[in-house]
C-alpha cells in the first residue's frame, strides 16, 4: 500500500502494523468501512485528507488518528480480547456487566474495593471473547433496567461507579448469551442463579 513516509512512521511509532490499515481510497465512506469491518481491520487509509492537516489514516468511524491518537488506545481496548462478565450483589440488589483479562483477580477486587459501595459481589458468569470492550458496551446497551452509581473507594480514593443495573438476573444473562454467542442451558443457569432476579423498583 503506497502510505507516505509521514504515515510510516505514524504506523510504526504507534505500534499500528501495515496490514491492521485496509485500504479505503476511492471507495465511499460506507463501502470502505463495511470492508474494512468484514476483513477485521482497525483502521482505514482514505483519498479524503482530514481537513485539518490533510492526513490519511482513519479510524472505521472516519476519525483521524494522526490529529488524535488517543483514538488509537481506544480501538484497541474496544478490539481487545478478554471476559466479559455478569456479577451480581444480593446487598445491593444490583447487576454490573465488566470486562477484564484475569477474572480471578477482578471477582477479587469487586469484593475488597466495595465496588458500587457493597461488598458481597459474586461473578456469576463469564466468557472469553475477542473484542470485549465492544462486546460489553453491546450488552450494557440492550439490558433493561435502572442504571443506578454509587460511591466506591479504590487506592483509597473515592470513585464513581456507573455500570450497576437493576434488573432481573434472566433479563441480564439472555442478552450476555446473545452476544457472546455462549451455548449453554440458559433455563439450568436461571435457577441456579434466581435470587439475582432482582426486579426494578
Ligand atoms: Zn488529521
Amino acid at each position: 500500500m503506497p502510505f507516505t513516509d509521514e504515515e510510516l512512521y505514524f504506523l510504526a511509532h504507534h505500534l499500528i502494523a501495515k496490514d491492521e490499515v485496509h485500504d479505503g481510497r476511492w471507495q465511499t465512506k460506507s463501502r470502505r468501512e463495511w470492508e474494512a469491518k468484514e476483513a477485521g481491520k482497525a483502521f482505514i487509509l482514505t483519498s479524503a485528507p482530514c481537513r485539518a492537516q490533510g492526513h490519511r489514516l482513519r479510524t472505521r468511524a472516519g476519525h483521524c488518528i494522526q490529529c488524535d491518537p488517543k483514538k488509537i488506545a481506544y480501538i484497541r481496548r474496544e478490539t481487545q480480547a478478554g471476559y466479559v462478565y455478569i456479577a451480581g450483589s444480593l446487598e445491593g440488589r444490583v447487576i454490573k456487566i465488566g470486562t477484564t483479562e484475569d477474572i480471578d483477580r477482578r471477582a477479587n477486587r469487586l469484593i475488597v474495593e466495595s465496588y458500587g459501595g457493597f461488598s458481597d459481589w459474586r461473578v456469576l458468569l463469564c466468557a472469553w471473547v475477542s473484542n470485549a470492550g465492544r462486546t460489553e458496551r453491546e450488552i450494557l446497551s440492550r439490558i433493561p433496567g435502572e442504571r443506578t452509581a454509587g460511591v466506591y473507594f479504590k487506592d483509597g480514593q473515592a470513585q464513581t461507579a456507573v455500570e450497576m443495573i437493576r434488573c432481573s438476573f434472566s433479563s441480564a444473562l439472555d442478552v450476555f448469551a446473545a452476544e457472546t454467542l455462549a451455548i449453554a442451558d440458559l433455563k439450568a443457569i436461571k435457577k441456579q442463579f434466581e435470587e439475582y432476579e432482582f426486579t426494578q423498583r
